[in-house]
């Protein structure tokens, strides 16, 4: 259970959603409507270079593009529901979880 992808929030999500016209989401500015806009048209290479200037964008672009669940997941950030369990109760961890699926995971390392 690694949490190696980038994190995306809540405004990231809501964001991405509207941009493609999906319910949950709501406008960014203007300089972040043009980078999404950049995003949805990138070759892999400029996205590539795009995602290490703003991962959680890319990250979520990705999601939305490619991930049949991805709309689902992101509006699940969105509203602040838990990615896993869709408990609304919050808080979450920067990973989308709220803090019973979140537990599982070591907070530090194991000696
Ligand atoms: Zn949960």
């Amino acid at each position: 259970m690694s949490t190696n992808g980038p994190t995306i929030t809540p405004d990231v999500a809501a964001h991405v959603l509207f941009h493609y016209g999906r319910e949950g989401g709501y406008q960014a500015g203007s300089f972040t409507t043009a980078l999404l806009t950049a995003m949805g048209t990138a070759d892999p290479t400029n996205l590539a270079r795009l995602a290490a200037a703003f991962p959680g964008y890319v990250a979520a672009v990705t999601f939305i593009q490619y991930d049949p669940d991805g709309v689902s997941y992101l509006q699940d950030i969105a509203a602040g529901r838990c990615t896993r369990c869709k408990n609304a109760d919050g808080p979450n961890t920067p990973t989308g979880l709220c803090e019973a699926c979140a537990r599982p995971m070591p907070l530090d390392g194991v000696a």
